[in-house]
């Protein structure tokens, strides 16, 4: 409960109409993508970097818990406000303060759309390559806090390899710079970077400077068809030995197609035990056909029993549909699904499959296996119906053991989406005891009360 005269100060920093607090507004405002809810007190919608400096002041004073939240996509739990208190929604800093051609570098604040973002550089030629899937309902701030990956990591890296610099604000409403234009900067801690994938724990992120390259003119794409698992392994690293780099190389396995078929009756061969999807790209038209067509060779010399090239950008939006249609499709078998992203060495990955597809066998429930197999970061979905406790009690299971099985294989918990709460529990096995007070450590010369994201990331100290 937040008192009356503290609402009447945020809405006289903010505007009345930008301070929350309706039932149905709580409820709205209680949840990310994942299946965890608790509502906040209240929600407050700062327009700009001072504005969100004067609500943290008040807050700070007031002892409010305040969790910052941009479009609420999160697969961690890491937006929900457990402790109550305030949620502050950032998605009214949506402008685009500068696209500066020249240095191929643009201002934008925390709440653009990625989307909307990746839209109007390309416009111009230029180009953001981070994507995560979610990238038409996620901002830049939450895709900065949670370190966004997407399909096109492995040739161009993640959100963290495009930010050069960042203003935020601390807990006490304190306005940090970091960075600069400078592709250069060794001056000082790299706190850009120790802010990049901090879920909302340390700072309020409200402005980021991104790198921007041109945008590669030409695309191939291929669907390629495997009968066993290991022969789609091998052609990643066979691919990548050759020299060439794809923009992005997907994997769906036999249940994950098979799912997308039922829905989507796309043609998709339901017999095949691994689908690849690979992309090559680039500025010059006879480079990106000659990297497909050693993609095909190499992809037939280790087995694959079919290699569809698209021709045309209509087949290739064909080929990308199944892999974009995942998650749907996945909702139609159950209600509910746990979205992991492990990350292991690319040449564990038929390993962990296997072991993946035991443990679905052992607690009796279906998961999917798919993700970014140029990188290691796969995403088994647990799908299952929350509504059942002992379906319920089998997912905390299963996912301790898939947990445990990426660690042994060399691998961590989470590649992309965070470790929120859900991962927290695990944190000590992936990271150490050490690894974690120092962590503790950061957190409290940040957010000395506590008071920023309480929960989330790492247990308190
Ligand atoms: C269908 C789907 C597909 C996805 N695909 C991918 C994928 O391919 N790759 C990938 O990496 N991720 C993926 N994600 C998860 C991804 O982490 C989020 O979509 C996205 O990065 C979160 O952005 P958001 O604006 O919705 O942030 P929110 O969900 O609102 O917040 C996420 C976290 O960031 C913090 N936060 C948000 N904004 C700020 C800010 N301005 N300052 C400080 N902290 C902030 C929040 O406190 C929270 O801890 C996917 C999610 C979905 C639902």
């Amino acid at each position: 409960m937040i008192e009356p005269r503290v609402v009447k100060e945020l809405e006289a920093v903010v505007g009345k109409e930008h301070v929350l607090s309706s039932p149905e507004d709580l409820i709205a405002y209680s949840y990310d993508s994942t299946f965890e809810e608790h509502k906040p007190d209240i929600v407050v919608s700062p327009a700009n970097t001072e504005e969100v400096s004067q609500v943290m002041r008040i807050a700070y004073r007031e002892n409010i818990p305040v969790v910052p939240r941009g479009m609420g996509s999160g697969l961690a739990a890491a937006s929900i406000p457990y402790s109550g208190g305030m949620v502050l929604n950032l998605t009214r800093l949506n402008r685009i303060l500068e696209i500066d051609q020249e240095n191929m570098i643009a201002a934008v604040e925390a709440g653009v759309v990625t989307a909307d973002f990746q839209a109007t550089v390309e416009e111009m030629g230029l180009f953001y390559p981070p994507d995560p899937s979610s990238i038409k309902h996620s901002t830049i701030g939450g895709n900065i806090a949670c370190n966004a990956g997407g399909p096109r990591c492995l040739k161009y890296g993640v959100t963290s390899d495009y930010v050069l610099g960042l203003t935020a604000v601390l807990p006490s409403g304190e306005i940090l710079k970091t960075g600069g234009k400078a592709i250069k900067n060794v001056t000082g801690l790299n706190l850009t970077q120790l802010l990049l994938g901090s879920e909302g724990t340390l700072a309020v992120i409200t402005e980021a400077l991104l790198r921007l390259m041109p945008k590669p003119k030409y695309t191939r794409t291929a669907m390629v068809t495997y009968m066993q698992l290991d022969d789609a392994a091998r052609t990643v690293n066979a691919i990548l030995l050759e020299g060439v780099v794809p923009a992005t190389i997907e994997l769906m396995d036999d249940t994950t197609i098979n799912t997308i078929e039922e829905y989507l009756h796309l043609g998709l061969p339901t017999d095949a035990a691994a689908i690849l999807i690979i992309e090559t790209d680039g500025s010059d038209e006879q480079t990106v056909l000659r990297e497909m067509e050693t993609v095909a060779r190499v992809a037939r010399e280790c087995g694959a029993t079919d290699v569809k090239v698209a021709q045309s950008d209509a087949e290739r939006n064909e080929l990308w549909r199944g892999r974009r249609s995942v998650s749907p499709s996945l909702a139609r078998r159950r209600p509910n699904k746990l979205g992991e992203d492990i990350s292991v060495p690319r040449s564990a990955i038929p390993e962990a499959i296997r072991r993946i597809k035991a443990i679905s066998a052992k607690y009796n429930l279906p998961i999917v296996v798919f993700g970014h197999a140029g990188d290691g970061n796969l995403h088994p979905n647990i799908l299952f119906d929350k509504r059942d406790p002992d379906e319920w009690h089998r997912v905390e299971q299963i996912s301790g053991e898939i947990f445990g099985m990426a660690v042994e294989l060399g691998g961590t918990l989470t590649g992309e989406h965070g470790v929120g709460v859900l991962k927290q529990p695990y944190l000590e096995m992936a990271l150490g005891k050490t690894a974690i007070a120092i962590q503790q450590g950061i957190k409290k010369v940040f957010d000395p009360k506590g008071l920023l994201n309480p929960g989330k990331k790492f247990p308190a100290a």
